[in-house]
């Protein structure tokens, strides 16, 4: 009944075990969630600064295209034969098509070559100013095909104070010389405005530059840093090394870490970049993941705290059983083992020397005129005494596989598997010496002292049909060795003369005399 248990009962360590398996599993597939949540977060922050990215490149150069055939569009007017003859008023019409009036758009301007402005898109007669030391216009006199150039940010001589781009177009006289230029001029705040209407996060950033790494605008908004030469800085770097990409970079000028999304507007010199902040990006997943991580390290806690108590349990009623079964197995006066158990191995071993030709001998003990010393001194001296005559029993039967047992009242019983006759008769013989030498006082005895008799039986083969028919040899070898007069140990043997009590026939084999 108590052989036979589950795995789990036998080993309570192994729900520990368990438990810590399923809590990793758990935490594993929370990680893996986790992780895939964060792979998510950074794709569409991916996704969206390249559409914003595309967004915002779509709107500047068409923008750009629609300002630069308005240039294309003053050039061609201006060699239409009889334009210049024409009515300043109606000269304006056919010059300017009204483009520069869109917002943020400031004036159409054309020069002669000297740098002095000759058509005006906003006044006539035109306002007198010489834009020689522009860029704009120093690049177009001295290359021939630079075609449309977009200058540094500047401050415009003619109207308003509002920081401006220009782009410029060479007028080349029909001999080939250059013959002034015909330029744009675009309100930063166009890019400010278009900056400001993208969703991008409080931590987010764009940006447009020339290709020379001039900083035309940036959000956020900073007049500081307009004009800036990025020249040199790690994120610069990258915008150049192809038309579009993306990565992750820390900006030069606040030191945030963003995903960045570049692209070259078109055919202009101009770089766009949009860049969402890492922390912006995961702000969420961190967010959730600390509500799923806590649930489930209170959940791993809550399993290993289980399993840990289920344990403790465990090994308690593993504790409390292996007690009541060494209860049930054993005699609670003197500690050895109980009639049971000691049936139970008489069989095993009856058995096993069958089986295998050993001898196998049994002692049957009992303590002489015992009735009489419960009379004279008590009974609880008498439980005293079979305590006393137990601790000489275990004593003297010391081999593992010996079994001594209280058969019952004041009878004691031994197994000696592996022994002969003669070994179970020096057993015997110092078990019955052993007591006699306790030299306990028994004034009712003939020895005056407490003493034992014992009966020996042993088989070997077939001697013995069964082991209780052992048992009753020995039980006839102690009847034996009462009748002989006490306190001595005598051998069952299988021969000839008849047993006073039917069947069985008896030679003392071993007689041990007291020699008190
Ligand atoms: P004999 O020499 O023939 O064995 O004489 P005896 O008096 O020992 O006879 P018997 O074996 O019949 O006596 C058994 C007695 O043992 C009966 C009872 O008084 C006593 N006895 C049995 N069990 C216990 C016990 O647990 N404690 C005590 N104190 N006495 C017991
Ligand atoms: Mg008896
Ligand atoms: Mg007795």
């Amino acid at each position: 009944m108590f052989e036979r248990k589950a795995m789990v009962t036998r080993r309570p360590n192994i729900v520990i075990a368990i438990s810590i398996v399923l809590a990793s599993a758990i935490l594993a597939i929370a990680v893996w969630v986790l992780a895939q949540m964060r792979d998510d977060a950074l794709r569409r922050a991916q996704d969206s600064v390249f559409n914003v990215s595309l967004l915002v490149e779509r709107d500047v150069s068409r923008n750009l295209e629609i300002y630069d055939l308005s240039l294309r569009a003053v050039i061609d007017g201006l060699k239409q034969p009889g334009v210049l003859e024409l009515d300043p008023a109606i000269r304006q019409m056919v010059l300017f098509d009204g483009s520069a009036s869109a917002k943020d758009m400031g004036s159409i301007l054309v020069t002669d070559e000297a740098g002095n402005i000759k058509f005006d898109s906003q006044a006539t007669p035109p306002r007198r100013v010489n834009l020689s030391d522009r860029d704009y216009f120093k690049v177009q006199r001295d290359s021939t095909n630079v075609g449309l150039y977009i200058s540094h940010p500047f401050v415009p001589k003619v109207s308003g104070k509002e920081i401006s781009i220009a782009m410029s177009r060479r007028i080349t006289r029909p001999d080939g010389s250059f013959g002034g230029v015909v330029v744009g001029t675009m309100r930063l705040t166009y890019f400010r405005r278009l900056f400001a209407g993208m969703n991008l996060g409080a931590g987010g950033s764009m940006a447009l530059m020339l290709s020379d790494g001039t900083m035309l605008m940036r959000r956020p908004f900073d007049p500081k840093i307009i004009g800036i030469n990025l020249t040199g800085t790690a994120n610069y770097s990258r915008f150049t090394q192809q038309p579009s990409g993306d990565f992750f970079g820390t900006a030069a000028i606040d030191g945030v870490e963003r995903w960045y999304a570049f692209r070259h507007i078109d055919m202009y010199p101009l770089i766009l970049d949009v860049a969402l902040s890492t922390r912006d990006i995961y702000v969420e997943w961190r967010h959730r993941a600390w509500i799923i991580g806590s649930l489930i390290a209170a959940l791993d806690v809550t399993i290993i705290a289980l399993a840990v108590l289920f344990s403790y349990q465990l090994r308690y009623r593993r504790a409390a059983e292996e007690e009541l079964r060494v209860l049930a197995r054993t005699d609670g006066l003197t500690g050895l083992n109980n009639r049971r158990t000691f049936e139970e191995h008489a069989e095993d071993e009856w058995r096993r020397a069958q089986r295998n030709a050993w001898p196998l001998s049994m002692l049957l003990i009992d303590v002489d005129s015992f009735k009489g010393f419960n009379d004279l001194y008590g009974h609880s001296a008498g439980d005293d005494a079979l305590t006393a005559v137990a601790r000489c029993i275990s004593q003297s039967v010391r081999r593992p596989g010996d079994t001594a047992a209280r058969y019952g009242g004041e009878e004691f019983a031994v197994l000696l598997p592996d022994t002969d006759e003669t070994g179970a008769a020096f057993i015997a013989e110092k078990i019955r010496a052993a007591v006699q030498a306790l030299q306990l006082r028994h004034v009712a005895s003939s020895q005056h002292v407490l003493t034992v008799s014992i009966g020996i039986a042993t088989t070997r083969g077939e001697a013995f049909a069964t082991s209780r028919a052992l048992l009753n040899a020995a039980d006839d070898a102690l009847y034996e060795a009462k009748d002989a007069g006490r306190n001595r140990v005598l051998s069952y043997r299988t021969v000839t003369h008849t047993s006073p009590r039917g069947g069985a026939t008896v030679t003392p084999s071993t007689e041990t005399r007291n020699s008190v």
